[in-house]
């Protein structure tokens, strides 16, 4: 089917509203609001029988900060200037970074936060110190990404930026998308489900005015007086475009993700003119903790040798391990210190002994390698100093107590949770724009759709893809709603 159709080619209109938004997730919820509240009439379609998308699988993690503190991080005593946050953000992204929306997220997500709450998405006024993914304490505020680690505490303050719904552990998406799909509908806004988006409406010029979506397994034409916002996730599921553009996710053993991450948004904005970017990055999910205590261990290649301080983010860890020769890569860790990864516990353990050379044998490591390894890690653990790779004083212990094991963390042995980082380029306001840098009039895109703020694995940390989709899917409402 192609995925535009001219205005003369639409036979009859089944509908026409303001603001189109396509897909109901974090992105479109938030597009949805500020369009409506902004003097837009919405009409929202979701391809399932309910909205909530990855957000409301996901554990709705927040990464807000900048404006002195967001009102939980202050309340909670932490201080979080705009230039502290940006030079976390540009440390995290490097030259893929894009300026406009790192200003506009630096300077807004304090108040985004604060919208939330007054949306009714409740946030408890706690601090979890800790080293986990996600607190299990039921407080909203805790570190997320690498900022206690090397290299990112050199050049900014380590500042706790991951805000989480009140007593939510792993359901915070349920919470946050049980509040906004509520609002959206409250606010007035048609919701359509069992509703496929598939073409935009192209007018002479190339703007947009429209879509065409599947309902009732009809095609069906809606017109959109204002703007066509696209928020239909990513494009993990879609196996075409991942081999095209992130072949290496093939390396594992299988991966998780959102069945309706299937690439529809970024397809048809790409046949209506848009720009593709940064399609080669996704979000790798290689948890090497929970538990915290396993940061104590370190990680060695096939050739036995470390490549990482272990304080990392479990992103960071991944891309690491995708480096590594034939992207196999073990933990390796003594009596005092082992447990089972708490998300990739059926992983093997390859390898048990009583001496490290036991060991090494065992994995069939190059003889001595891990040996050298691990005196020269416990050699200077004792003082305090990691002088390769500068992993935090915090978690450096000489690991000695016998029995010692190799927990496997190979790629072709885990199932890690897999997103994308990749899609249309756009303004921080949702415009999408052409390769040549100009605006496609009418389409909006915002969420995984677009190519947000997090631009790689590398820098990625828990809260940064919700924290983007709501942030910049209200900006693209706007926007929407806005428009002449
Ligand atoms: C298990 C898991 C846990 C995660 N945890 C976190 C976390 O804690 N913090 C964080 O920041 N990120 C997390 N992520 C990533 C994050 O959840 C997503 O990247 C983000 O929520 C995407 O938001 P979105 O609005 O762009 O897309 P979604 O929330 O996925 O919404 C897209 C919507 O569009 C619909 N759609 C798709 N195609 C069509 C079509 N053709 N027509 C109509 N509708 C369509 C989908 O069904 C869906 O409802 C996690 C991801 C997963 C999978």
């Amino acid at each position: 089917m192609k995925k535009t159709v001219a205005l003369g080619e639409v036979p009859h209109f089944y509908r026409e509203t303001d603001v189109v938004v396509c897909g109901f997730g974090g992105a479109g919820a938030c597009a949805a609001l500020e369009a409506r509240q902004n003097g837009a009439d919405v009409i929202v379609l979701e391809r399932f029988s309910d909205g909530g998308g990855s957000t409301e699988l996901s554990a709705c993690e927040m990464y807000l900060g900048g404006s002195g503190g967001t009102s939980l991080q202050r309340e909670l005593g932490f201080e979080d200037s705009n230039e502290n946050f940006r030079a976390y953000l540009l440390q995290c992204f490097g030259e893929n970074h894009d300026p406009e929306r790192l200003t506009a997220y630096t300077e807004g997500a304090a108040e985004h936060f604060d919208w939330m709450e007054a949306q009714g998405v409740p946030y408890k006024r706690g601090f979890f110190g800790g080293r986990d993914v996600v607190a299990m304490t039921g407080d909203s505020l805790q570190y997320t990404g690498n900022e206690r680690a090397w290299p990112f505490n050199l050049v900014c303050e380590p500042v706790p930026r991951g805000h989480l719904p009140a007593d939510s552990d792993h359901n915070g998406g349920k919470v946050l998308m049980g509040v906004l799909k509520k609002r959206v509908r409250d606010a007035g806004a048609e919701v359509i489900v069992d509703a496929r988006v598939g073409q935009l409406i192209t007018d002479g010029d190339g703007s947009v005015c429209g879509v065409g979506v599947k309902i009732d397994n009809e095609m069906r034409y809606i017109r959109a007086r204002k703007g066509v916002v696209l928020t239909m996730g990513g494009f993990i599921m879609n196996e075409r475009m991942t081999r095209r553009h992130i072949p290496r996710q093939e390396s594992f053993a299988t991966r998780h993700g959102n069945p309706g991450d299937t690439g529809d948004g970024i397809t048809m904005g790409v046949a209506a003119g848009g720009n593709a970017i940064n399609m080669g990055e996704a979000f790798i999910g290689v948890a090497h903790y929970p538990p915290a205590e396993l940061t104590y261990g370190i990680f060695v290649n096939q050739a036995g040798q470390r490549f990482v301080n272990e304080d990392v983010y479990l992103a960071r860890m991944g891309e690491h391990v995708f480096r590594q020769h034939g992207r196999r890569a073990y933990l390796f860790i003594d009596n005092a210190h082992f447990s089972r990864p708490a998300y990739h516990d059926t992983t093997e353990i390859v390898a048990v002994g009583e001496t490290i050379e036991e060991v090494e044998q065992e994995a069939g490591l190059p003889a001595g390698s891990l040996q050298r390894t691990v005196a020269y890690y416990n050699a200077h653990a004792e003082r305090g100093e990691d002088p390769l790779f500068n992993k935090s004083a915090d978690w450096l212990t000489p690991l000695s107590e016998a029995p010692f094991a190799l927990v496997d963390f190979s790629l072709d042995k885990l199932h890690p949770t897999v997103f994308t980082l990749g899609g249309l380029e756009t303004r921080s306001t949702g415009e999408v724009l052409t390769s040549d840098g100009d605006v496609i009039p009418g389409l909006y895109a915002a969420g995984r759709t677009a190519a947000g703020i997090p631009r790689t694995g590398e820098g990625y940390a828990s809260g940064m893809s919700v924290g983007d989709a709501t942030f910049f899917g209200r900006l693209a409402g706007r926007q929407a709603a806005l428009a002449g």
